[in-house]
Protein backbone atom coordinates (compact mmCIF):
# COMPACT_ATOMS: atom_id res chain seq x y z
CA UNK A 1 0.00 0.00 0.00
CA UNK A 2 1.27 3.45 -0.71
CA UNK A 3 -0.47 5.83 2.10
CA UNK A 4 -0.11 8.88 0.69
CA UNK A 5 -2.21 8.05 -2.58
CA UNK A 6 -4.99 7.75 -0.48
CA UNK A 7 -7.89 10.49 -1.52
CA UNK A 8 -6.13 11.53 -4.32
CA UNK A 9 -7.86 11.63 -7.87
CA UNK A 10 -7.30 9.84 -11.34
CA UNK A 11 -8.00 9.75 -14.54
CA UNK A 12 -6.93 6.52 -16.75
CA UNK A 13 -7.94 6.89 -20.10
CA UNK A 14 -8.96 3.14 -21.38
CA UNK A 15 -9.47 2.01 -18.31
CA UNK A 16 -12.44 -0.62 -19.55
CA UNK A 17 -10.42 -3.24 -19.87
CA UNK A 18 -7.10 -4.82 -19.91
CA UNK A 19 -3.91 -3.07 -18.60
CA UNK A 20 -6.11 0.25 -18.05
CA UNK A 21 -8.53 -1.51 -16.28
CA UNK A 22 -5.70 -3.28 -13.62
CA UNK A 23 -4.65 0.27 -13.20
CA UNK A 24 -7.52 1.63 -12.15
CA UNK A 25 -8.77 -1.02 -9.74
CA UNK A 26 -5.17 -0.98 -8.14
CA UNK A 27 -5.27 2.96 -7.73
CA UNK A 28 -8.24 2.24 -6.09
CA UNK A 29 -6.83 -0.10 -4.19
CA UNK A 30 -4.85 2.18 -2.85
CA UNK A 31 -7.88 4.34 -1.72
CA UNK A 32 -7.53 6.52 -5.06
CA UNK A 33 -10.73 8.17 -6.56
CA UNK A 34 -10.98 7.25 -10.14
CA UNK A 35 -12.05 8.14 -13.27
CA UNK A 36 -12.44 5.21 -15.83
CA UNK A 37 -12.56 6.58 -19.25
CA UNK A 38 -14.02 4.19 -22.19
CA UNK A 39 -14.63 4.73 -25.44
CA UNK A 40 -17.14 1.47 -27.12
CA UNK A 41 -16.76 -0.73 -23.55
CA UNK A 42 -19.79 0.85 -21.33
CA UNK A 43 -20.29 -2.32 -19.88
CA UNK A 44 -17.15 -3.36 -18.74
CA UNK A 45 -16.34 -0.13 -17.60
CA UNK A 46 -19.54 0.26 -15.59
CA UNK A 47 -19.23 -3.25 -14.30
CA UNK A 48 -15.92 -2.18 -12.89
CA UNK A 49 -17.43 1.30 -11.00
CA UNK A 50 -19.97 -0.96 -9.20
CA UNK A 51 -17.64 -3.44 -8.10
CA UNK A 52 -14.88 -0.80 -6.93
CA UNK A 53 -17.81 1.27 -5.25
CA UNK A 54 -19.08 -2.20 -3.55
CA UNK A 55 -15.52 -2.73 -1.20
CA UNK A 56 -16.03 1.24 -0.76
CA UNK A 57 -14.02 2.79 -3.61
CA UNK A 58 -14.55 5.66 -5.71
CA UNK A 59 -15.16 5.96 -9.01
CA UNK A 60 -17.18 7.23 -12.58
CA UNK A 61 -17.28 5.84 -15.73
CA UNK A 62 -16.71 8.71 -18.80
CA UNK A 63 -17.31 8.18 -22.59
CA UNK A 64 -14.35 10.05 -24.11
CA UNK A 65 -12.43 9.47 -27.49
CA UNK A 66 -9.11 10.71 -26.31
CA UNK A 67 -7.46 11.99 -29.94
CA UNK A 68 -10.17 14.71 -29.69
CA UNK A 69 -9.66 17.47 -27.57
CA UNK A 70 -13.73 17.50 -26.46
CA UNK A 71 -13.24 13.94 -25.02
CA UNK A 72 -10.02 15.05 -23.01
CA UNK A 73 -12.15 17.86 -21.38
CA UNK A 74 -14.75 15.66 -20.64
CA UNK A 75 -12.34 13.56 -18.60
CA UNK A 76 -10.86 16.86 -16.76
CA UNK A 77 -13.93 18.01 -16.20
CA UNK A 78 -15.55 14.75 -14.71
CA UNK A 79 -12.26 14.77 -12.52
CA UNK A 80 -13.45 18.37 -11.14
CA UNK A 81 -16.94 17.97 -11.00
CA UNK A 82 -16.92 14.46 -9.51
CA UNK A 83 -14.09 14.27 -7.09
CA UNK A 84 -12.51 18.23 -6.95
CA UNK A 85 -9.16 18.10 -8.36
CA UNK A 86 -7.01 15.77 -10.27
CA UNK A 87 -3.67 14.46 -9.30
CA UNK A 88 -2.28 11.71 -11.64
CA UNK A 89 -3.40 11.72 -15.58
CA UNK A 90 -3.10 7.91 -17.09
CA UNK A 91 -2.73 8.22 -20.80
CA UNK A 92 -3.08 4.13 -20.90
CA UNK A 93 -5.71 4.30 -24.44
CA UNK A 94 -4.12 3.10 -27.40
CA UNK A 95 -4.77 0.90 -30.42
CA UNK A 96 -2.46 -1.23 -33.44
CA UNK A 97 -3.41 -3.53 -36.18
CA UNK A 98 -0.67 -5.72 -38.28
CA UNK A 99 -0.32 -4.63 -41.87
CA UNK A 100 3.01 -4.45 -43.53
CA UNK A 101 4.29 -0.73 -44.03
CA UNK A 102 3.94 -0.49 -47.98
CA UNK A 103 0.07 -1.82 -47.52
CA UNK A 104 -0.67 0.76 -44.59
CA UNK A 105 -3.31 2.97 -45.75
CA UNK A 106 -3.24 6.82 -44.21
CA UNK A 107 -6.46 6.16 -42.86
CA UNK A 108 -4.97 3.49 -40.63
CA UNK A 109 -1.88 5.28 -40.10
CA UNK A 110 -4.03 8.58 -38.74
CA UNK A 111 -5.86 6.38 -36.48
CA UNK A 112 -3.21 4.74 -34.69
CA UNK A 113 -0.95 8.18 -34.12
CA UNK A 114 -4.05 9.89 -33.17
CA UNK A 115 -4.88 7.41 -30.06
CA UNK A 116 -1.52 6.53 -29.28
CA UNK A 117 0.43 9.52 -29.67
CA UNK A 118 -1.89 12.99 -30.28
CA UNK A 119 -4.05 11.53 -27.10
CA UNK A 120 -0.83 11.05 -25.04
CA UNK A 121 -0.16 14.83 -26.33
CA UNK A 122 -3.48 15.96 -25.15
CA UNK A 123 -4.40 14.43 -22.35
CA UNK A 124 -0.74 15.69 -20.84
CA UNK A 125 -1.78 19.25 -21.74
CA UNK A 126 -4.63 19.35 -20.40
CA UNK A 127 -3.03 17.92 -16.79
CA UNK A 128 -0.61 20.00 -16.84
CA UNK A 129 -2.75 22.84 -17.23
CA UNK A 130 -4.02 21.98 -14.32
CA UNK A 131 -1.36 21.05 -12.24
CA UNK A 132 0.01 24.80 -13.25
CA UNK A 133 -3.16 26.67 -12.53
CA UNK A 134 -3.38 25.22 -9.46
CA UNK A 135 0.42 25.01 -8.56
CA UNK A 136 0.10 21.45 -8.20
CA UNK A 137 2.82 18.43 -7.64
CA UNK A 138 1.23 16.20 -10.40
CA UNK A 139 1.70 13.12 -12.08
CA UNK A 140 1.35 11.84 -15.81
CA UNK A 141 1.98 8.20 -16.47
CA UNK A 142 2.37 7.11 -20.34
CA UNK A 143 1.90 3.82 -21.66
CA UNK A 144 4.45 3.04 -24.17
CA UNK A 145 5.94 -0.44 -25.33
CA UNK A 146 9.15 -2.47 -26.09
CA UNK A 147 7.80 -1.10 -29.67
CA UNK A 148 9.44 2.01 -28.39
CA UNK A 149 12.96 0.49 -28.46
CA UNK A 150 12.38 -2.13 -30.24
CA UNK A 151 11.73 -2.22 -34.48
CA UNK A 152 8.33 -4.20 -35.82
CA UNK A 153 7.66 -4.73 -38.58
CA UNK A 154 3.95 -4.80 -39.85
CA UNK A 155 3.42 -2.12 -36.75
CA UNK A 156 5.35 0.88 -38.46
CA UNK A 157 2.64 3.06 -37.26
CA UNK A 158 2.40 1.50 -33.82
CA UNK A 159 5.86 1.63 -33.29
CA UNK A 160 6.37 5.11 -34.67
CA UNK A 161 3.86 6.33 -32.10
CA UNK A 162 5.82 4.54 -28.98
CA UNK A 163 8.75 6.16 -30.30
CA UNK A 164 6.53 9.16 -30.20
CA UNK A 165 5.83 8.64 -26.77
CA UNK A 166 9.00 8.08 -25.78
CA UNK A 167 10.82 11.60 -26.44
CA UNK A 168 7.56 13.47 -25.54
CA UNK A 169 7.70 11.66 -22.04
CA UNK A 170 11.24 13.02 -21.67
CA UNK A 171 10.83 16.31 -23.11
CA UNK A 172 7.87 17.33 -20.61
CA UNK A 173 9.34 15.66 -17.89
CA UNK A 174 12.54 17.84 -18.56
CA UNK A 175 10.36 21.43 -19.54
CA UNK A 176 8.11 20.52 -16.08
CA UNK A 177 11.11 19.00 -13.80
CA UNK A 178 11.17 22.07 -12.01
CA UNK A 179 7.40 22.47 -11.30
CA UNK A 180 7.51 19.36 -9.45
CA UNK A 181 5.76 17.85 -11.88
CA UNK A 182 6.70 14.45 -12.28
CA UNK A 183 6.52 12.63 -15.95
CA UNK A 184 6.87 8.37 -16.61
CA UNK A 185 6.64 5.81 -19.25
CA UNK A 186 6.03 2.14 -18.29
CA UNK A 187 7.17 -0.16 -21.63
CA UNK A 188 5.16 -3.29 -20.98
CA UNK A 189 6.20 -6.47 -23.07
CA UNK A 190 3.81 -8.96 -24.22
CA UNK A 191 0.95 -8.76 -21.75
CA UNK A 192 -2.51 -10.94 -21.46
CA UNK A 193 -4.90 -8.02 -22.69
CA UNK A 194 -7.59 -8.48 -25.24
CA UNK A 195 -5.26 -6.42 -27.66
CA UNK A 196 -3.78 -10.01 -28.18
CA UNK A 197 -5.89 -11.77 -26.77
CA UNK A 198 -6.61 -13.29 -30.15
CA UNK A 199 -3.19 -14.04 -30.83
CA UNK A 200 -2.45 -15.60 -27.63
CA UNK A 201 -5.21 -18.01 -28.00
CA UNK A 202 -2.87 -19.66 -30.80
CA UNK A 203 -0.88 -22.00 -29.01
CA UNK A 204 1.98 -21.66 -31.87
CA UNK A 205 1.75 -17.89 -31.88
CA UNK A 206 2.32 -18.10 -28.08
CA UNK A 207 5.18 -20.07 -28.26
CA UNK A 208 7.03 -17.89 -30.67
CA UNK A 209 6.34 -14.92 -27.97
CA UNK A 210 7.51 -16.59 -25.46
CA UNK A 211 11.09 -17.81 -27.42
CA UNK A 212 11.15 -13.78 -27.04
CA UNK A 213 10.82 -13.38 -22.86
CA UNK A 214 13.51 -14.52 -20.88
CA UNK A 215 11.37 -15.16 -18.08
CA UNK A 216 9.11 -17.81 -20.41
CA UNK A 217 5.79 -16.24 -19.22
CA UNK A 218 2.81 -14.10 -20.62
CA UNK A 219 2.69 -11.19 -18.03
CA UNK A 220 -0.24 -10.03 -16.19
CA UNK A 221 -1.99 -6.66 -16.49
CA UNK A 222 -1.64 -6.82 -12.82
CA UNK A 223 2.30 -6.61 -12.74
CA UNK A 224 1.92 -3.38 -15.15
CA UNK A 225 -0.35 -1.98 -12.59
CA UNK A 226 1.75 -2.80 -9.57
CA UNK A 227 4.43 -0.25 -11.38
CA UNK A 228 2.19 2.18 -12.27
CA UNK A 229 1.14 2.58 -8.80
CA UNK A 230 4.56 2.98 -7.99
CA UNK A 231 5.32 5.43 -10.05
CA UNK A 232 2.00 7.43 -9.16
CA UNK A 233 3.25 7.12 -5.41
CA UNK A 234 5.94 9.28 -3.20
CA UNK A 235 7.73 6.08 -3.10
CA UNK A 236 9.03 7.07 -6.51
CA UNK A 237 9.60 10.74 -5.93
CA UNK A 238 13.01 11.38 -7.56
CA UNK A 239 12.13 9.36 -10.99
CA UNK A 240 11.10 11.92 -13.97
CA UNK A 241 11.51 11.49 -17.25
CA UNK A 242 12.22 7.51 -17.40
CA UNK A 243 10.75 4.36 -19.06
CA UNK A 244 10.42 1.32 -16.75
CA UNK A 245 10.62 -1.69 -18.39
CA UNK A 246 7.56 -4.32 -17.47
CA UNK A 247 8.37 -7.04 -19.90
CA UNK A 248 9.96 -10.17 -18.29
CA UNK A 249 13.25 -9.47 -19.83
CA UNK A 250 12.56 -8.94 -23.42
CA UNK A 251 14.56 -5.93 -23.95
CA UNK A 252 17.57 -7.89 -22.96
CA UNK A 253 18.12 -9.29 -26.33
CA UNK A 254 17.06 -12.82 -25.88
CA UNK A 255 18.48 -14.15 -28.54
CA UNK A 256 22.16 -13.83 -26.89
CA UNK A 257 20.59 -15.76 -23.39
CA UNK A 258 23.17 -18.73 -24.21
CA UNK A 259 26.32 -16.19 -24.76
CA UNK A 260 26.26 -16.66 -28.17
CA UNK A 261 27.53 -14.21 -31.07
P1 LIG B 1 -6.64 -3.12 -24.75
O1 LIG B 1 -7.02 -3.17 -26.17
O2 LIG B 1 -7.07 -4.21 -23.84
O3 LIG B 1 -7.06 -1.74 -24.12
C1 LIG B 1 -6.85 -0.53 -24.80
C2 LIG B 1 -7.93 0.40 -24.37
O4 LIG B 1 -7.80 1.65 -25.09
C3 LIG B 1 -9.33 -0.15 -24.68
O5 LIG B 1 -10.14 -0.02 -23.55
C4 LIG B 1 -9.82 0.75 -25.81
O6 LIG B 1 -11.22 0.92 -25.84
C5 LIG B 1 -9.10 2.04 -25.46
N1 LIG B 1 -9.10 2.98 -26.58
C6 LIG B 1 -8.77 2.75 -27.87
N2 LIG B 1 -8.99 3.86 -28.60
C7 LIG B 1 -9.47 4.81 -27.76
C8 LIG B 1 -9.88 6.15 -27.90
N3 LIG B 1 -9.86 6.75 -29.10
N4 LIG B 1 -10.31 6.81 -26.80
C9 LIG B 1 -10.35 6.22 -25.59
N5 LIG B 1 -9.98 4.95 -25.39
C10 LIG B 1 -9.55 4.24 -26.47
O7 LIG B 1 -5.04 -2.99 -24.72
P2 LIG B 1 -4.00 -3.13 -23.51
O8 LIG B 1 -3.14 -4.28 -23.83
O9 LIG B 1 -4.67 -3.05 -22.21
O10 LIG B 1 -3.12 -1.82 -23.80
C11 LIG B 1 -3.07 -0.69 -22.94
C12 LIG B 1 -1.85 0.13 -23.34
O11 LIG B 1 -0.67 -0.64 -23.14
C13 LIG B 1 -1.85 0.56 -24.80
O12 LIG B 1 -1.31 1.86 -24.91
C14 LIG B 1 -0.93 -0.45 -25.44
O13 LIG B 1 -0.32 0.03 -26.62
C15 LIG B 1 0.08 -0.67 -24.33
N6 LIG B 1 0.79 -1.95 -24.45
C16 LIG B 1 0.15 -3.14 -24.31
C17 LIG B 1 0.89 -4.31 -24.44
C18 LIG B 1 0.28 -5.68 -24.30
O14 LIG B 1 0.97 -6.68 -24.54
N7 LIG B 1 -0.98 -5.82 -23.93
C19 LIG B 1 2.26 -4.25 -24.71
C20 LIG B 1 2.86 -3.02 -24.83
C21 LIG B 1 2.13 -1.87 -24.70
Amino acid sequence: MYTDLKGKVAVITGGSKGIGNAIARRLSEEKMKVVINYHSDKEGAEETVEELKKVGGEAVAVEADVSSEEGIKALLDAAISNFGDLDLWVNNAGMENKVSTHELTLEDWDKVINVNLTGVFLGSKAALNHFLENDKKGNIINLSSVHERIPWPTFAHYSASKGGVKLFNETIALEYAHKGIRVNSIAPGAINTPINAEKFENEEEKEKTLTMIPMNYIGKPEEVAAAAAWLASNESSYVTGTTLFVDGGMTLYPSFEKGEG
